[in-house]
């Protein structure tokens, strides 16, 4: 899945500014000067190859969605899909970026939204600090977001949910919606799936938490 190496990719990118921001440091505090609108910006972070955010784009126009991923050539990946969907989603930009460094993208308050889908585990306890729900990002996040904006985690990961949710917890957030088997419960038909869940999901249940950070 990773296509890491791909020594094109960055070339790629460059090729894409129709859809792909480049310096994205430049535009913290300015981004609806990109999209040209003040309607609310969800992100995603570490997207993969964009199954979610290119879907949910098209259907939520009055959104503005942005795709962040670290490696160059997984973005490459969701280009492809952008580019075979062969629609022109005005709403929808894809980024290169470490979630470590986004309040240096992103202003206070910018964001209204933050999905986490199916993040990497970590499974090991010396690495539960580079887990996206631990308190390296959680104050990332909620400098970022608006102070009602929230936070939604979806994974497959049993562990990494209940690591989620203890961090969360001790964060002092405010948690609105927990589901312990989203593909088998009522109320959540508009769910769109992501690359993994699709891949997963045959194999066990979905989790998925809503959460806000404290005002
Ligand atoms: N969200 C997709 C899905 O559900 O199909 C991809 C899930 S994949 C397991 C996790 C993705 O997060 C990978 O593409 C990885 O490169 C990206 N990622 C991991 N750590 C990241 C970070 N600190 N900042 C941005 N992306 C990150």
């Amino acid at each position: 899945m990773r296509l890491r190496n791909n020594p094109k990719a960055n070339e790629i990118l460059e090729n894409h500014k129709d859809v792909v921001v480049l310096n994205t440091k430049e535009h913290k505090g300015h981004w609806r000067n990109i999209f040209d609108n003040d309607n609310p910006i969800f992100i995603e972070i570490g997207m993969g190859k964009g199954d979610f955010i290119i879907e949910n784009a098209k259907q939520y126009p009055n959104i503005n969605f942005i795709g962040v991923e670290k490696f160059p050539s997984v973005i490459v990946g969701a280009l492809k899909k952008y580019d075979d969907s062969s629609y022109d989603l005005k709403n929808l930009r894809f980024m290169k970026e470490d979630a470590l460094f986004l309040n240096e993208v992103f202003a206070d308050n910018e964001i209204s939204r933050i999905y986490l889908n199916f993040s990497d585990p970590w499974p090991k306890k010396k690495h539960a600090k580079r887990r996206l729900t631990s308190h390296t990002f959680l104050p990332i996040y909620q400098k970022l977001l608006k102070p009602d904006g929230e936070l939604i985690l979806k994974t497959d990961n049993r562990i990494l949910f209940e690591f989620s949710l203890i961090s969360f917890q001790q964060f002092h957030m405010d948690f609105h919606d927990i589901c312990l088997d989203l593909h088998h419960s009522d109320g959540y038909e508009d769910n769109i799936q992501t690359e993994y869940e699709r891949k997963f999901s045959p194999f066990g249940p979905i989790y998925r938490i809503v959460t806000t950070f404290k005002g």
